[in-house]
């Protein structure tokens, strides 16, 4: 071939490629969904009457091979009740500046309280804002929840719950006072449910009076 064929040639490639189905992806403007069991944002969750299934037991964060998770536990009490059981995860962190979304710490977790989400867009601007708290972590309220502290449902332990008998927070059920958090007894909870109907729909009563996360 005459050497002054070479530089077009080389637009040959470029020719072909131009009438090719385009691959490239066009984030963010078109998001693409992830697969069913992607390894995204991790989240906190709850039982179904509300209470929290994480009972502090660090687990997760000695799994943690980047050590990115950071838990302090505390003791239940009748009066603060964030857990069945005897504990709860008081402070809970997810650093993701060194997670690696392996999911050890999914699988080290023996109640079910932490799993992964399909969320992905985990950059941001601020070293802080990347250390996510319990509170960004934590599920939101579904119909038939009330927002802990509050009590378990009555006549059961923790192992109903763990049985899956316990399946929406009893008709009444109300938010009690969060004083580890600096509440006083006059903004005690939101009252959730009244007995005026079905149990269901005293249940969903009751969710919608509290705050509601999604
Ligand atoms: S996904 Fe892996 S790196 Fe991230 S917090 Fe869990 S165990 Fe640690
Ligand atoms: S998320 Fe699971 S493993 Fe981690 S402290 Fe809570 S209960 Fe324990």
């Amino acid at each position: 071939m005459p050497e002054f064929h070479n530089p077009v040639a080389g637009f040959g490639v470029t020719f072909k490629a131009m009438f090719r189905k385009r691959l490239t992806e066009q984030y963010p403007e078109e998001k693409k969904p992830t697969a069913p069991r992607f390894h995204g944002r991790h989240q906190l969750n709850r039982h179904p009457d509300g209470l929290e299934k994480c009972i502090g037991c660090e687990l997760c964060a000695w799994a943690c091979p980047a050590d990115a998770i950071y838990v302090e536990g505390a003791d239940n009490t009748e009066e603060e009740r964030y857990s069945p059981g005897e504990r709860y995860g008081r402070v809970y962190q997810i650093n993701y500046l060194r997670c690696i979304l392996c999911g050890l710490c999914v699988e080290a977790c023996p109640t079910r309280a932490l799993t992964m989400t399909n969320e992905y867009e985990l950059a941001d601007r601020t070293r802080a804002s990347l250390i996510y708290t319990k509170e960004e972590l934590l599920a939101g309220l579904t119909d038939g929840m009330v927002e802990a502290p509050h009590a378990m449902y009555p006549g059961t332990d923790e192992q109903s719950y763990y049985r899956g008998e316990v399946t929406r927070a009893a008709p009444g059920t109300v938010r009690q006072t969060a004083r580890s958090r600096g509440e006083t007894g006059d903004a005690a909870g939101d009252a959730a449910g009244e007995d005026t109907g079905s149990e269901a729909a005293e249940a969903g009563e009751a969710a919608s009076n509290s705050e509601v996360r999604s």
